[in-house]
């Protein structure tokens, strides 16, 4: 029997170790582009990111942007090797690879299923985004055609993201109308809104395209070797996106308009002013750690860890760093929450 399109792409990613910027991964993006449809084959191309771009869209309509990366966090090119269960996936003594390898497949598996959108194979996201950086600085216009980027690239079964980093990237309405859909194609799929998202390409668009989210692709412990996929949702889902209309989901947000994570307060108590008066000073001085920390505590406590590595704290202007000290200095009624979130905003990867 011939194997699927979803398998052929699935076993081919996960079998290939893809660091960003290596040959391997190059060739691999190749044979993608190779393995479209032929009547896609031709005007489909590569970006100067090495993002692989493909049109299947046959009206204006349609407004609709799939992205997944190809590459991984393997520090190695080489073969990898496979282990399967009836449920699960995994690979022998290294990252499997299904970040976002699963991404990929299913992407490859939507075109092939005549699901008309533009889709993006982006590069470097493991390196803080490289290749949706690329695609917001130099093919913006492009992105101004979408009501909607889909990325396939969060951990577990069962979340439709709303939050990235700290701020909103899809209105709770779309969430739930997704969610709706794709429960009313299979009762067995059940996802909710979550708005514990840290970073994937689509966090970049979210200043251009008004609908920006990641679903669950069933991998889990990504980036460790205990990296698993699981195989039985995997599947379930790709059916299942391929009944959706994607075109038909409301379209709420507005991406001039930038929301916060709504928070508890529970830090803002705990914060007292002088803590945070330290770490600007010491971030003054090249000592960032104490600032860094604070400001994913902050802004993503449900994983601050997570959160402080995708935070560079070089983009910080000192001149801000300088007027928010004088504002503390001068006694004025600081507001330190909005001092944080403009930190935040400043060092997160999406700038
Ligand atoms: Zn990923």
């Amino acid at each position: 029997m011939k194997k699927s399109i979803l398998h052929l792409v699935l076993d081919k990613a996960l079998s290939t170790k893809r660091p960003h910027d290596t040959q391997q991964t190059r060739d691999f993006t190749l044979w993608l582009w190779d393995n479209l449809p032929a009547h896609l084959r031709d005007d489909a191309m590569v970006d100067l990111a090495g993002n692989l771009h493909v049109d299947s869209r046959t009206d204006i309509n349609q407004a609709t942007l799939f992205v997944a990366h190809v590459d991984t966090v393997h520090k190695t090119v080489g073969k990898n090797r496979i282990r399967k269960t009836r449920s699960h996936w995994f690979a022998d003594g290294d990252v499997l690879g299904a970040d976002d390898g699963a991404g990929v497949a299913m992407l490859m598996h939507l075109i092939h299923s005549g699901i008309p959108a533009y889709y993006i194979f982006t590069q470097g996201e493991e390196k803080g985004g490289i290749g949706a950086k690329h695609l917001t600085d130099d093919h913006a216009e492009l992105l101004a055609q979408f009501d909607r980027a889909i990325a396939f690239d969060r951990r577990g079964i069962d979340s439709i993201i709303t939050h990235q980093g700290w701020g909103r990237c899809c209105s709770d309405q779309f969430g739930s109308a997704l969610c709706d859909a794709i429960g009313e194609i299979d009762f067995d799929l059940m996802h909710l809104n979550d708005d514990s998202g840290i970073y994937t390409d689509t966090a970049e668009f979210v200043d251009i395209i008004p609908e920006c989210t990641n679903i669950s692709i069933g991998y889990d412990k990504e980036h460790t070797q205990n990296e698993s996929l699981n195989i039985v949702y995997f599947n379930r889902l790709a059916i299942a996106c391929t009944e959706i209309r994607w075109d038909d989901l409301p379209v709420v947000r507005d991406p001039a308009i930038r929301e916060s994570l709504a928070f508890d307060g529970f830090w803002q108590d705990d914060l007292d002013s002088n803590e945070f008066y330290n770490a600007l000073l010491d971030a003054r001085y090249g000592h960032h750690r104490p600032l860094v920390d604070l400001v994913s505590q902050y802004v993503h406590p449900d994983d601050p860890i997570l959160m402080a590595r995708h935070l560079n704290p070089y983009q910080v202007n000192l001149r801000t760093i300088d007027q928010m000290l004088d504002d503390i200095d001068s006694m004025v009624d600081t507001d330190i929450e909005s001092h944080i979130y403009r930190l935040a905003d400043d060092m997160y990867s999406h700038s």
